[in-house]
């Protein structure tokens, strides 16, 4: 309907009130960039499944577009660009701002842990001719969904000499893979009597690695012995270096192109390297900010953010005392003036599971980036809630990019809950709020993401990475 035929109702209806657009809709042209976008996005989901993996990936791309160790004591200009990893599992990257640091800096923190199986620090056993590995869960998942696929292990083993074996099955096309078993429909009578979230308990998530002994007949455990030959052959590794090891166990999955129109992303581990992937590429591609920008890729989001290398530690705010000394600063100042998106998932709405969402307060796929003003749980409880003039802030920012955003609440009020790395940015005195990409089947093996919230999720954060001054 054109202009002149609105009835001067609708005229002030579409004045006043306010929808979402969906891109496709509004910006069709968006469609081809977001696709072309999704490409390498899909690839890092590929090659970097557990957060070393998000490292070293991580560490190849800064070095690739120039950025070198940071170095505390030496002098930097603006446009250099320095990273520092904490411990192979955390890193922050810089690029410096023409502005005073006590001006405050631009920081972007997404996570590269995901829910996954971590191996039980002696995990090998034998039972009735097959050898197993026991798992302890790590992260929020629903557990009858990581049985009867195929699954990867990845990680670290270190041998007594020291030597760090990085380890990696399941991955590469000739590769086996692991497996967790279910009971079939014919037996499963008194299993269907448990409830859904007890359908599968941890104790039952136990990996099958092989069927074949060990070929000596005096050997007590020759099909654990098998296994650990394999292991041995292949690693060097003996039974004992478990106790020296991370190892996680993954979908063996590839991302692909879901959808009949190919709109849609699946993959394990989008939350939230999704955000991880957008926040390193405007990250590299910032030149010359006015701020000077911290984009930050932390582990063990998943479990609270505990450990140190996680952001309930110092490490970050460390990591700004030697931004702040760099230039002779007061660390206090800088945060005081500083701004943060906290990088991260929220849940999109699912039209098939609709009564736990409240429709005017969730996000949808293809409306964009979404910002969360709080998150938490029974009244906002553990949440960072973003002020009304930050909000403002960030909206000004989105609006004066052309970056489509929409605003989404985790779920009904009293359904459930979450939290984020947003309340540890909060802690140190800096203004955040979460933005980051819908996605639907969030914690699964094979998780949903808009291939045009993920493009407007980097716009996102490439807007906050540039020149954008915060309206005063
Ligand atoms: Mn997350
Ligand atoms: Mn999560």
């Amino acid at each position: 309907m054109s202009k002149d035929t609105l009835s001067a109702g609708q005229k002030i209806e579409e004045e006043l009130t306010w929808q979402y657009p969906h891109i496709a809709k509004e910006a069709p042209e968006q469609k081809e960039l977001a696709d072309a976008f999704a490409q390498g996005y899909k690839k890092f989901l590929d090659e970097a499944k557990i957060e070393r993996e998000c490292v070293c990936f991580a560490v190849a791309a800064l070095e690739k577009a120039g950025y070198t160790v940071f170095d505390p004591k030496k002098e930097y200009k603006q446009g250099d660009k320095v990273y520092s990893v904490n411990r192979g599992k955390s890193i922050i990257a810089t690029t410096w701002g023409k502005k005073d640091i006590c001006e405050g800096v631009r920081i972007n923190g997404a996570h590269i842990d995901s829910p996954r199986l971590d191996l039980k620090p002696n995990p090998l056993y034998e039972r009735k001719e097959l050898a197993y590995f026991k798992t302890h869960y790590y992260g929020g998942i629903r557990k009858y969904q990581w049985v009867t696929i195929p699954l990867a292990m990845h990680g670290v083993m270190i041998k007594k000499s020291g030597e760090v074996v990085h380890v990696n099955i399941g991955e590469d096309e000739n590769d086996p893979v692991l497996y967790i078993s279910d009971l079939l429909p014919h037996l499963s009578a008194k299993q269907n009597q448990r409830t859904l979230a007890d359908g599968i308990r941890g104790e039952e998530l136990n990996i099958i690695l092989g069927s074949l002994p060990f070929e000596d007949k005096e050997v007590k455990e020759p099909f654990k012995l098998q296994v650990l030959s394999i292991l041995h052959e292949k690693y060097g590794v003996t039974e004992r270096d478990f106790a020296r090891a991370e190892l996680e166990v993954v979908p063996a999955t590839k991302a692909r192109d879901v959808g009949l129109d190919r709109s849609m992303i699946g993959g394990y581990g989008q939350d939230d390297k999704i955000c991880a992937y957008t926040a390193l590429m405007a990250e590299i591609e910032c030149k010359n900010p006015l701020y000077t920008s911290v984009t930050i890729l932390t582990d063990k989001e998943e479990i609270g953010s505990m450990g140190n290398t996680g952001l309930d530690s110092g490490y970050v705010y460390d990591y700004l005392c030697y931004l702040a000394q760099n230039k002779g600063a007061d660390v206090k100042e800088v945060c005081a003036h500083s701004a943060c998106l906290s990088a991260d998932v929220n849940a999109a709405y699912d039209p098939t599971f609709s009564d736990v969402y409240e429709e005017n307060n969730s996000c949808y796929f293809n409306h964009g980036c979404v910002l969360t003003k709080y998150t938490g749980a029974r009244g906002k409880g553990g949440s960072s809630d973003a002020s009304a003039e930050f909000m403002a802030k960030v909206i000004d920012i989105m609006d004066k990019a052309g970056v489509y955003w929409q605003i989404g609440e985790l779920g009904a009020v009293d359904v459930g809950g979450g939290g984020t790395i947003a309340k540890f940015v909060a802690e140190m005195n800096i203004d955040v709020v979460d933005l980051g990409v819908p996605i639907i089947s969030m914690h699964s093996p094979f998780e949903l993401s808009s291939k045009l919230d993920l493009y407007n999720t980097y716009l996102a954060f490439k807007a906050k990475c540039s020149s954008y001054v915060f309206a005063k």
